[in-house]
């Protein structure tokens, strides 16, 4: 009976395995910048908010769902919120009647925001060349990604959503952004 180990005795595995998991954590000291590690948890924590507007709409539903899973790449928390939103997917049709609400939208989500555009109505009216589509999202606010196709493939959307996360970690510059204004503002 003496000789056992027990798990709250000092000798135990258990308690070896938390005194030299201590001991190791004391033996280094990890050193980042704070924009370095401000970015990296802001590109792997995008909360998107789907505009989905037509048939690239349901084409990113396919990108939310198990077998593409955009949870693996920390952007599952859809908002229908802006305020509670700093990914704007734009996925379909914009018309110009339309657009002044997805400027609203825009105005109304979170800083810093970002905007990605997902196949060719959202990026140039697709083959809508007509008076009543807006031929492109980006005359009325500032996209960061613009993926193409008709609609785009998943792995087409995840490959914009990492070039999105690359330009964030990296702090590129966004002069469509900073030099943005809203195009319907009278002032
Ligand atoms: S790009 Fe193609 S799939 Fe996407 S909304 Fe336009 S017509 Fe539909």
């Amino acid at each position: 009976m003496s000789n056992m180990v027990t798990s709250s005795s000092p000798n135990s595995p258990q308690a070896l395995g938390t005194q030299s998991a201590d001991d190791f954590s004391r033996s280094f000291a990890m050193t980042t910048r704070l924009d370095a590690i401000v970015a990296w948890g802001r590109k792997n924590s995008l909360w998107p908010l789907p505009y989905g507007t037509a048939c690239c709409g349901i084409e990113l539903m396919s990108v939310m769902g198990p077998r593409y899973d955009l949870a693996r790449f920390g952007a599952e928390v859809v908002r229908f919120s802006p305020r509670q939103a700093d990914l704007l997917l734009v996925a379909g049709t914009i018309t110009e009647k339309m657009a002044p609400i997805l400027v609203r939208i825009y105005e109304q989500m979170l800083e810093p925001k970002y905007v990605l555009s997902m196949g060719a109505c959202a990026s140039s009216g697709g083959f809508y060349r007509a008076y009543h589509v807006l031929q492109g999202c980006d005359k009325v606010i500032p996209v960061d990604v613009y993926v193409p196709g008709c609609p785009p493939t998943p792995e087409a959307v995840l490959d914009g959503v990492m070039s999105l996360q690359r330009m964030i970690s990296t702090g590129q510059p966004r002069p469509w952004k900073d030099n943005w204004k809203n195009p319907y503002d009278k002032n």
